[in-house]
């Protein structure tokens, strides 16, 4: 199934993930925890359109991703899928494994290409019982991910397109950390689970006034300010959620007693103008 355009040549990500990582759980670890999981932790490479687990098959592995995105993806019939959440850098795939479970009848592919750890399932749930510092993070993150989930839900059921369209790509520009994303309408218009004419239609409103502007391949957001004036609350909500998981993440660290482990670690953005307005829109 092509699901994504990716341009090796023009998407600047790292291909090879290198040591120290850059996920953000794991340079939350102590580094005696990390240094007991580095053996377990195997760079790979991710392939933009790599279908990482099908739906219903028992996940091998957990991964921390370090550059890209992978889009977990809910059959709603027999032809369409629709994404259910992104994940980058922030976090981790593979969460039926951290709740003790092998399976979920979702599809997870790698969305834009880029670079991740990956640790086997069994590997994981052994440092879990080990670490708990390490499971509470990774509980921490799936806490996360039900309120993206959820939210995107309601999002779908009564936003309009062009509102959710303006989320999904601040959404992942801040797991990309840039305002380029190499992603067609086409591609855009099967994550969100509507036509491509309709998909084309917003992004022609948003060309024209100044917000998007289309290259090859990719979408550029010209006026972050002026795409976050034009998606809607549930943008806010879920990105204050990423940011109270990012003080939790803190939070847990401290407790541990670890030092951080320094990677390049990049945090989830949003800009002063949004702080701003989430201040009063999230409680
Ligand atoms: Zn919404």
């Amino acid at each position: 199934m092509t699901l994504l355009t990716d341009d090796l040549a023009t998407w600047p990500v790292r291909r090879q993930a290198k040591w120290p990582p850059r996920n953000q759980i794991l340079t939350t670890l102590g580094t005696r925890e990390l240094e007991h999981l580095r053996p377990m932790l195997e760079p790979v490479t991710m392939k933009a359109r790599c279908i990482l687990s099908h739906s219903k098959a028992p996940l091998e592995h957990v991964y921390f991703v370090e550059e890209g995105l992978i889009s977990v993806l809910a059959q709603i019939d027999q032809r369409r899928v629709v994404e259910v959440w992104l994940i980058g850098s922030e976090g981790v795939m593979g969460i039926p494994l951290v709740l003790g479970g092998s399976a979920s009848p979702h599809r997870r592919i790698v969305a834009l290409g880029g670079s991740a750890y990956r640790m086997s399932a069994s590997a994981v749930q052994a440092a879990m019982q080990r670490f708990p510092s390490f499971a509470a993070l990774l509980l921490r993150y799936v806490q996360a991910v039900l309120v993206q989930t959820s939210q995107a839900g309601a999002c779908n059921t009564v936003h309009r397109l062009e509102q959710r369209l303006a989320r999904w790509l601040l959404t992942a520009a801040d797991r990309c950390g840039g305002e380029v994303l190499p992603i067609t309408h086409d591609i855009l218009a099967r994550m969100l689970g509507v036509r491509r004419a309709s998909v084309s239609e917003c992004f022609g409103t948003l060309e024209r006034v100044g917000i998007l502007k289309k290259r090859r391949g990719f979408v550029q957001i010209v006026d972050r300010a002026g795409l976050e004036e034009r998606t809607c609350r549930c943008y806010r909500i879920m990105q204050n959620e990423m940011d109270r998981t990012c003080r939790d993440f803190e939070t847990i660290r401290k407790a541990n007693g670890g030092e951080r482990n320094h990677g390049g670690l990049r945090p989830v953005r949003s800009s002063e103008s949004f702080q701003i307005l989430s201040a009063e829109a999230d409680h």
